[in-house]
């Protein structure tokens, strides 16, 4: 499916499509928009079709029906790695100089790199480089793209995307014509919510108050309602199980450790909202020892374990 933009982000998609510089830096919260205004924009400028109001792209031409379909040739895009070449989760995330060029590293080379991308003419009008996490980018890495985004060949454009501007080389940013992209408000998510439930054949089994809360004005977060929902329910029967007993902690926390995903530390913080502001520090505390130990490679189910007996302990209930 071609993106489909709120509508307080056209705007932002007519300054980026009118942008003649050769880097845009999008700034906003993961899962907040600056994705799918990154695609919106590239879908615009590779469109052939007649483009309607604030420049969307028309979804019937080639390039826009690649785009769709998820092979469109003349777009990258690049993410922190996570795994490394062993296969076993990061410390850190990062984009390695093997995203940009080819290294020596032949461990942590990215299936395509940036350089190899840009030697080929676009198929349609403009290539584009899509950076997923400017922040993440290794000074190796930056330094290769700044090279290339002096002189990008054939003219290609690149979208840097980035939760927190300062943590971007400031090269970088100096280089880029940056747009923030803002939170929507309630009664806009839940429009967009409608419309996005409008368009699903099967019928999304959520609860949209509760989605359009935890997502906090991000848009994306609504294309995920069914990991998030999933998230929510597990993280609601743990807290839930805090307060139970030693023994149904034990299992909402073993069932925790097998659903896992980067959504249920959010889901976690959501549904302990309204713990007193001490148990919440507390909570925060947990889950803050949960996630370093994950990253650490700790044994997981150890990890869990302790993770849900500090949880109650958060709450005042005995070991
Ligand atoms: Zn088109």
């Amino acid at each position: 499916m071609l993106p489909t933009l709120p509508h307080a982000h056209l705007p932002l998609l007519e300054q980026a499509t009118a942008s003649r510089g050769n880097a845009l830096l999008l700034t906003g919260a993961e899962y907040g928009g600056g994705a799918a205004l990154a695609r919106a924009a590239f879908a615009a400028l590779n469109c052939s079709g007649a483009r309607g109001m604030g420049g969307e792209a028309c979804g019937v031409c080639p390039s826009c029906r690649a785009l769709a379909a998820g092979a469109h040739p003349d777009l990258l895009e690049l993410s922190p790695r996570e795994t490394t070449s062993t296969g076993r989760t990061a410390r850190r995330k990062i984009i390695p100089i093997g995203a940009v060029l080819q290294s020596r590293d032949k461990g942590r080379d990215y299936d395509t790199h940036v350089f190899e991308f840009l030697e080929v003419r676009p198929t349609y009008r403009r290539r584009a480089v899509l950076i997923h996490g400017a922040e993440y980018l290794g000074a190796e890495a930056a330094n290769a793209l700044l090279k290339l985004m002096e002189e990008p060949p054939h003219g290609a454009l690149f979208v840097l995307l980035a939760g927190d501007v300062r943590a971007v080389m400031p090269t970088l940013v100096s280089r880029s014509t940056r747009l923030s992209v803002p939170p929507l408000d309630d009664p806009t998510m839940h429009e967009e919510l409608a419309r996005q439930v409008a368009g699903e054949s099967s019928t999304l089994d959520v609860n949209g108050q509760e989605l359009v809360a935890f997502a906090a004005g991000r848009p994306e977060v609504l294309t995920h309602a069914g990991e998030v929902a999933a998230a929510l329910s597990a993280a609601a029967s743990l807290h839930a199980a805090l307060r139970e007993g030693l023994l149904p902690t034990l299992e909402a926390a073993a069932y925790l450790e097998k659903s896992w995903t980067p959504w249920h530390a959010q889901a976690l913080r959501f549904v302990w909202r309204e713990e007193t502001p001490h148990a919440r520090a507390r909570l925060d505390t947990a889950l803050d020892a949960l996630e370093r130990a994950l990253e650490a490679y700790a044994n997981p189910g150890l990890s869990f374990m302790v993770f849900g007996l500090g949880a109650r302990a958060a709450l005042g209930e005995a070991g």
